[in-house]
């Protein structure tokens, strides 16, 4: 027997799972967890710092086996507001939030996180910003609660 249309029923699945992040991002985590610790891997071949860290070059494919102390402070690449709720299980938070991408000194490359202690209409590309580290850290990027923009001292 033919089938005269192809029909589809739409839905959504959840699927619960727990996942190795890998050595460098284990490592990577761990610093951050007990030692807010921002580290990112450097590149022997091209002198690229990568935050978050990765294990191998992606310009050069060197293994990347040089960890790099960066500060906590960095500059705000680009920014978005989020308002669209996708799920509560597949977002952090419930928006309205905002995300930015962060480039810390020293590094090469951007962390996309959460935006805190500040508005849509205050962040500028460029400028100044800083993280906020939890008080009780799990072992996740959200260790880091969010970055904040650096005041300028009066
Ligand atoms: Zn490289």
């Amino acid at each position: 027997m033919k089938t005269r249309e192809p029909l589809q029923v739409l839905g959504r699945l959840y699927v619960p799972y727990a996942n190795w992040v890998g050595e460098t991002t284990s490592q990577f985590l761990c610093e951050l967890r007990d030692k807010r610790r921002l580290r990112g891997t450097g590149c022997s071949e091209c002198g690229k710092v990568f935050m978050p860290p990765r294990s191998v070059c992606p310009t050069c494919l060197a293994s990347l086996e040089t960890w790099v102390d960066l500060p906590t402070t960095g500059l705000l690449m680009t920014y978005t507001s989020v308002h669209y709720s996708f799920g509560r299980e597949y977002q952090p938070m419930d928006p309205p939030y905002l995300l930015g991408i962060i480039r810390l000194d020293g590094a090469d490359t951007g962390l996309c996180h959460f935006l805190g202690e500040t508005s849509f209409e205050e962040l500028r590309v460029g400028m100044k910003v800083e993280a906020v580290f939890k008080e009780n850290r799990e072992g996740n990027i959200l260790d880091i609660a969010y970055f904040r923009p650096i005041k300028a001292a009066s």
